[in-house]
């Protein structure tokens, strides 16, 4: 037994998704295991054969237990997944290639079932029938299964998680989280990720506090250990104390209470004292957010994020699906506008239903527009859900990852073959509908008077267009602190492509995360952008801020943060500014976008 206060312990990590909760581990064995790899004396190759099978054994009792529970609860569409699993379990070229691979090169069953899982992948990758292609993610998944049993690993059914806990993992894919009853789920931590990966957003977007790139998470909490999760500040609580854990329950109290004064703001117009009008949008990949998003004070949809209808699922959202979700989206905003971002799968969000996600190097690989653009007929079934429900509200089209204007013109091509077939077959939409450049990759900034031309507005993506000019990957919590909004690289650039899409008169503005962070609202105001979305928490307080400031003094903060050299001087002196300017904003020793 440990003793629990020796384990009481304090982790920092990145500040995901605020809030505080307190709440019981609940550990998901997530992320791939490490392959031990060992050379074997001949006399041990009988017991390593024989421990493979044990594995294989287990791995089948495993999936027949969980397949009674899910036939209990219904959830039938597993049921296929898990028999599918079962044959390859009982697949004798898996088992007797591992077997030969053991006994020829005298190896330990692991290293020799990861070859032979190795060659299996490289075969799949040369089939073009989609189905089989698609084998090789359950082979995948039960070579992993396998792996565990070997080294004495947990599993767990994400859909099993009940109760209110606080989810430990090493890594979470946003498929592995709307797989979760998230009504459940209290709160995430995980070991690696950071603030801008797809997961941390979801959480944001749904409210749930969460802190990532915790490095050690998974193998210093147990389950079942009491957690406070503290998602302003990036820390995480292991087993608190009474004192702490009221303390703490105080502070949550008070944050609640200033968030409910800056609600006050919600309904207010986002103007400057002296009359600098910004548009509020809000960043949404759900039509249940939108409720939120409204009564956060949204001026409109900045961003809807498509990809959630397509993750997470065998087949593929059809026509009919997407148009009534965009009609819903189209609807529920009136009078306002929407802009629905075109499929941006790829990087850390996986479609699994095409095998793409075998990339060394996802981040610069067949992302969003490149995607659609390979797979034009999927690519056309989305537009033509937009453009339909475009009939029923004011919708734009928003096309993600553009890295040159053979993209732009490309992808305008299959929407315009879209429209001539939706008017030859009679069916209404928006001949008007407007549409815009997501501009997050270095190219598409330094060309951005030039593509202006091509498109009615940009929407600047600060998530990637900061990956892709710093370098740094945005899930990977070793260089998050490399990720600079302020640094001097991405003020130049923002207010290069402000200053391109005014001079071709279009509009401009930002979605990716900056946009939400108080400290970067006046420096942001004063590049004079037309419009900023963001995750609706943040919309009433970014209002607040921007009441009360000035046009002027926006620009002036902007001029003295260009005359600083480095990153980390511009933060200081900004965060100082705006401290001194608002300062409670900055109570509790906190800034409520998460850094302590
Ligand atoms: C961005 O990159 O800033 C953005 C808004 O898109 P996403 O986070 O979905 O990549
Ligand atoms: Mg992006």
């Amino acid at each position: 037994m440990r003793d629990q206060q020796s384990m009481k312990r304090v982790l920092k990590g990145i500040a995901a998704s605020s809030g505080i909760v307190i709440g019981r581990a609940f550990l998901v064995h997530r992320g791939r295991v490490r392959i031990p790899q060992k050379s074997i004396e001949p006399s041990s190759v009988s017991a390593e054969i024989k421990r493979f099978k044990r594995a294989i054994e287990r791995s089948k009792h495993q999936l027949r237990e969980i397949k009674e529970k899910i036939l209990a609860e219904e959830v039938r569409r597993h049921f296929f997944i898990l028999d599918v699993h079962l044959m390859i379990l009982d697949d004798k070229m898996l088992i007797q290639d591992t077997v030969e691979v053991i006994k020829t090169r005298r190896i330990n069953v692991e290293w020799a079932l990861d070859i032979v899982i190795g060659k299996l992948n490289t075969a799949f990758d040369t089939i073009e029938d989609e189905y089989l292609r698609e084998r090789k993610h359950d082979v995948n998944y039960v070579a992993q299964r396998i792996f565990r049993n070997l080294l004495g690993r947990g599993h767990d059914d994400l859909a099993r998680i009940k109760g209110n806990v606080i989810v430990v993992a090493h890594d979470l894919s946003p498929a592995d989280t709307i797989q979760m009853n998230l009504n459940h789920v209290a709160g995430f931590i995980t070991d690696i990720g950071g603030k801008i990966s797809h997961t941390a957003i979801l959480s944001r977007s749904l409210g749930i506090p969460a802190v990532a790139g915790l490095e050690t998470a998974t193998s210093v909490i147990r389950g079942g250990d009491l957690l406070i999760i503290d998602g302003y500040a990036g820390t995480v609580i292991i087993n608190p104390d009474e004192a702490i854990s009221r303390e703490y329950i105080e502070k949550r109290k008070q944050i609640r209470f200033l968030e409910r004064e800056v609600l006050k703001y919600a309904a207010l117009p986002a103007e400057t004292r002296d009359g600098y009008r910004v548009k509020m949008g809000a960043n949404i990949e759900l039509v249940e957010e939108l409720p939120l998003a409204l009564r956060h004070g949204a001026e409109g949809i900045g961003l809807y994020r498509t990809e959630i209808l397509y993750l997470n699922r065998k087949d593929l959202p059809s026509e009919e699906e997407q148009f009534d979700t965009y009609r819903k989206v189209a609807e529920g905003i009136a009078p306002s506008s929407a802009v629905i971002r075109t499929l941006d799968v790829g990087g850390d969000k996986f479609l699994s239903t095409y095998g793409y996600d075998h990339e060394v190097n996802p981040a610069l690989g067949l992302r969003a527009i490149r995607f659609s653009l390979k797979e034009p007929e999927l690519f056309k079934i989305q537009l033509r859900g937009i453009l339909r429900a475009s009939a029923f509200g004011k919708l734009k089209i928003l096309f993600p990852m553009i890295s040159g204007i053979a993209e732009v013109r490309q992808s305008k091509e299959i929407l315009e073959e879209t429209k001539e077939e939706l008017v030859r077959e009679g069916i209404p939409f928006d001949e008007g509908i407007q549409v815009g450049a997501m501009i997050e990759i270095p190219s598409a900034s330094f060309i951005a008077d030039a593509l202006a031309h091509e498109v009615d507005f940009f929407s600047i993506g600060t998530n990637d267009l900061i990956q892709y000019t710093l370098a740094i990957d945005r899930i990977n919590e070793l260089v998050s602190y490399l990720y600079e909004p302020l640094h001097p690289a991405i003020l130049r650039m923002i207010r290069g492509i402000v200053d391109a899409g005014h001079r071709a008169g279009i509009e401009v503005g930002i979605c990716g995360e900056m946009a939400a962070d108080p400290a970067h609202i006046l420096i942001l105001l004063g590049m004079g952008l037309d419009e900023l979305s963001m995750t609706p928490f943040y919309i009433p307080r970014v209002k607040k801020i921007l009441r009360r400031s000035s046009y002027e003094e926006a620009k002036q903060l902007l001029d003295e943060a260009y005359q600083l050299s480095t990153a980390a001087e511009i933060e200081e002196y900004v965060k100082k500014k705006m401290a001194e300017r608002f300062p409670e904003d900055f109570t509790l020793g906190y800034y409520w976008d998460g850094t302590a």
